[in-house]
């Protein structure tokens, strides 16, 4: 089962993902954590992302899909995958599904959180996790990359009929149970 976990930058789809990777069984390919983990280790990839990710802009389309599809070659992803911050462009999109034909598979589900962008800010704002672009003025840039660029994909895979919006608003645990309802 190929998931797709989608939504703006404080939506919960982290938390969410965290959830489903035990309820599902599924590994969890987060670009961002990749990203980050890069930047902590100082890796090639980290020094050529670190200015980036501290923007809040958006990563080159081609070295993001370098990373998934050389990372979907791991066999822990062979039952399946729950992605989370991927694909965040159109082309990225295109270029995901494409791999995946290519090895006879598609998307399954793509789950979209609907939060409103007030909650989104303070949610951000208070989750505290030290992020360096978890600050208003690159929320703000992350917000309106997510508007231009990102939102698009929303289209993208209504057209294939694999979408559910959940709304994204109560406790973790309601927004949990939403999901798995849509997804049974
Ligand atoms: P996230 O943890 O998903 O919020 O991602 C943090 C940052 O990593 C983003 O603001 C981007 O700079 C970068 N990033 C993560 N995933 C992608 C992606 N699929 N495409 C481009 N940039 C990405």
């Amino acid at each position: 089962m190929n998931i797709i976990l989608f939504g703006p930058p404080g939506a919960g789809k982290g938390t969410q993902a965290e959830k489903m990777i035990s309820h599902y069984n599924l590994p969890h390919l987060s670009t961002g954590n990749i990203f980050r983990e890069n930047i902590k280790n100082k890796t090639e990839l980290g020094k050529k992302v670190t200015l980036i990710l501290d923007a809040g802009k958006l990563v080159p389309d081609e070295t993001v899909v370098e990373l998934v599809t050389d990372e979907l070659k791991k066999e822990k992803y062979k039952s399946g995958v729950i992605f989370d911050g991927f694909p965040r462009t159109v082309k990225q999109a295109e270029e995901l599904d494409t791999y995946l034909q290519a090895n006879g598979e598609n998307i399954d589900t793509f789950i979209t959180l609907n939060v409103p962008e007030q909650e989104l800010i303070d949610r951000i704002l208070s989750r505290g996790q030290g992020r360096s672009d978890d600050t208003p003025e690159k929320i703000k840039t992350r917000l309106q990359v997510y508007r231009d660029e990102t939102e698009p994909v929303l289209n993208h895979y209504k057209n294939k009929d694999v979408v559910k919006e959940i709304d994204g608003v109560g406790t973790i645990e309601e927004i949990f149970e939403r999901i798995t309802s849509a997804l049974s």
